[in-house]
């Protein structure tokens, strides 16, 4: 039996825990926060995509940064048997549209009490307020008859930087795990500090960008039209003529640009190229119509309101917060009889409708991504145990490792293979 020491109690690292005490080790949990799983809290709008439920290959083509990486920890512990372990201990799930879980009681902390109910029965030692400092490094002993490839290092326990494990600031270990999660969304923890323990030994740390981030957006109008959400229209984003990104979909105003499914998967396919540019955007308000459809549409609506003023005859049409935005776009003189509408008017109208234009300039920060992209650069990991390569007996899992997902549960589907294989892993 192993004394292992796990830093950080989010999804990863409960996960990791409990699979390390499955296999018989002592397991000693640190979370420098109040409570376990801050962030977990606030995934799915409080409601927790847990997984998807979708096939292999599917998981697979979610994954942005380093899908490759993920082929033993996915198929050691898949999205069935996240879902069973979450239904083996009394947390009912269901499926919603695109394969995502969620807890049928829409709150995340059923997920966060379930597994917390199975550190305590699986002997897991909670430690809440205790922030890891630095980690415990010495020479192997048995240095003279390794092989080349193999660490010269191991770990020996870690150094406390806040709060106390049995009166001590020091805590010796055969094994550690660090699950200590990206840079984003700071106020749930995750301060970034694994990437400097990983530093330390000897680690690469790739770049870091915020990715699944909404984006910043030049003209007023759009910010006239925050707390607005459309559903079923499409996307285009282009750099000067070339097209960068077309979904189609959900999308938010906000008080600084636009958010959303569709922006957020936007920041993910582009990032980290595209953070300040001007880039167009497109927004096709009714996709399901060609535009020849729609004129017909419109000129049928405008049949039916022929002595009303275009300002008033196009309630049908868009959101009512939409509409003054529509009508100052459109040039067509708000107070026109409709019937004095021209052709090319309305042929305008029609353009504005299929490609309503909105100027994206900029990224918001690491505070508004629900993800940080790069991390502990994954070939100095061993993706069959999620072992450094660079010093024994150290793990890394989750979103601390250069790994990310698009929105649909991948992230937490990558936090829980990648924390149980890590934690099975120790011997
Ligand atoms: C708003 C939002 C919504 C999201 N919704 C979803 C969703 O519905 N589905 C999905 O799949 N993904 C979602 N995600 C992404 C998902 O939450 C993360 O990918 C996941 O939480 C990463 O897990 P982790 O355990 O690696 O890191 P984290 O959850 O960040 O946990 C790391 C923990 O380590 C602790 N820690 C850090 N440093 C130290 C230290 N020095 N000592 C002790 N403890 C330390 C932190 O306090 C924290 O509790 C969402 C993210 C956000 C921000």
């Amino acid at each position: 039996m192993s004394k292992v020491i796990v830093i950080g109690g989010g999804p990863a690292g409960m996960m990791a825990a409990l699979a390390a005490a499955e296999g018989g080790h002592e397991v000693l949990l640190l979370e420098k926060n109040e409570k376990l799983g801050k962030k977990l809290y606030i995934t799915g709008k409080g409601r927790c995509n847990i997984t998807n439920s979708g096939d292999m290959e599917n998981l697979f083509a979610n994954v942005m940064t380093n899908a490759k990486f993920l082929y033993s920890a996915f198929y050691a512990y898949d999205n069935q048997m996240v879902m069973d372990f979450f239904e083996k201990e009394g947390l009912p799930i269901k499926n919603e549209r695109g394969n995502r879980v969620f807890p049928v009681s829409d709150h995340s902390s059923d997920v966060i009490n379930t597994l917390q109910r199975e550190l305590k029965k699986a002997g897991v030692e909670v430690n809440l307020y205790t922030e890891a400092g630095n980690l415990l490094l010495e020479e192997r002993e048995d240095i003279e008859e390794l092989d080349k490839k193999e660490p010269r290092q191991i770990v020996r326990g870690v150094q406390l930087k806040n709060g106390l494990v049995n009166g001590k600031k020091t805590v010796i270990a055969d094994a550690v795990i660090i699950a200590t999660g990206g840079f984003s969304y700071q106020t749930t923890g995750s301060t970034g500090d694994g990437y400097r323990f990983a530093r330390d030994m000897g680690h690469t740390v790739t770049e870091i960008h915020p990715s699944l981030v909404p984006f910043n957006t030049k003209e007023e109008y759009v910010k006239e039209m925050q707390g607005l959400a459309l559903k079923n229209v499409s996307v285009r984003i282009y750099d000067g003529k070339k097209k960068l990104y077309e979904d189609f979909g959900e999308m938010l105003f906000t008080h600084f640009g636009v958010s959303g499914p569709l922006l957020l998967s936007a920041s993910a396919m582009m990032a980290p190229k595209y953070t300040s540019k001007e880039l167009h955007m497109e927004i096709d308000l009714k996709p399901a119509l060609e535009e020849e459809q729609l004129d017909k549409r419109i000129l049928k609506d405008f049949e039916e309101a022929k002595n009303k003023q275009f300002k008033n005859s196009i309630g049908k049409l868009f959101p009512a917060k939409m509409i003054p935005v529509i009508l100052q776009l459109s040039g067509i003189n708000p107070d026109k009889k409709v019937n004095e509408i021209t052709k090319e008017e309305r042929a305008a109208f029609v353009k504005l409708i299929k490609a309503f234009p909105v100027t994206l300039n900029g990224l918001r920060d690491f505070n508004e991504a629900i993800i940080t992209r790069g991390g502990v650069k994954v070939n100095e990991v061993n993706p069959s145990t999620m072992e450094s390569k660079i010093v024994k007996n150290l793990y890394f899992c989750g979103e601390v490792l250069d790994l990310d997902a698009l929105t649909g549960g991948y992230n937490l589907q990558i936090a829980w293979s990648t924390g149980h294989l890590a934690g099975a892993s120790i011997e």
